[in-house]
């Protein structure tokens, strides 16, 4: 129970071997969101790793949101959504980026949060970046401060890190 965090997280998620495909093992963190201890532990330690340092957090959908909102009650701020395409009512910044097959794009509003908020920007999951890449360059767009990138898990060798860039702190509670 009182398992360290990095073996927590991954034992905590189902994992499907080749879903979507073959040779992908795919960590579904379904799981650990509706264990109540992993749950809590895991937003408490990612919130805590930037304590203070933050006014928003923006959670990429979806499972981000999930995220998000528990972090910004905790840490006593507001929260924002990184929504994928076309969902948007009034004006966006749009950024589109590249998926295995194919491409995907994300949005934020452009004039919902005042240029310089400190947004930290959360997901599920890092794996090549490029979505959390996406999400960064929509900040910046924004003219927003990025404090920070958070994840739960991280996924090794795919080089996520990198497309997100030395320059921004990316903190993952565990790595696979
Ligand atoms: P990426 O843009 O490549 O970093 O991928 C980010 C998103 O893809 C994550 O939010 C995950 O939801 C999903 N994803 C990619 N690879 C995996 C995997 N092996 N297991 C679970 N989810 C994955």
């Amino acid at each position: 129970a009182d398992m360290p965090i990095e073996e927590l997280v991954p034992a905590a998620c189902a994992k499907i071997q080749d879903f979507p495909k073959e040779g992908i093992l795919f960590y579904d963190v379904t799981t650990l969101f509706a264990d109540p201890v992993a749950f809590r532990r895991c937003v408490d330690e990612l919130t805590d790793r930037f304590a203070g340092r933050f006014d928003i957090v923006a959670g990429v959908e979806a499972r981000g949101f999930l995220m998000a909102a528990a972090m910004a009650y905790k840490a006593g701020t507001g929260v924002m959504t990184v929504r994928k395409a076309g969902k948007l009512p009034r004006d966006t910044f749009t950024k589109e980026y590249q998926l295995e097959y194919g491409s995907a794009a994300i949005e934020i509003h452009k004039e919902d949060i005042p240029a310089g908020t400190g947004v930290l920007i959360v997901d599920d999951l890092l794996a090549t970046g490029g979505t959390l890449a996406a999400a960064v360059h929509l900040m910046h767009q924004a003219k927003l401060e990025v404090a920070g990138v958070g994840v739960f898990l991280e996924l090794e060798g795919l080089g996520g890190r990198e497309a997100i860039g030395s320059g921004l702190r990316v903190e993952s509670l565990a790595v696979a």
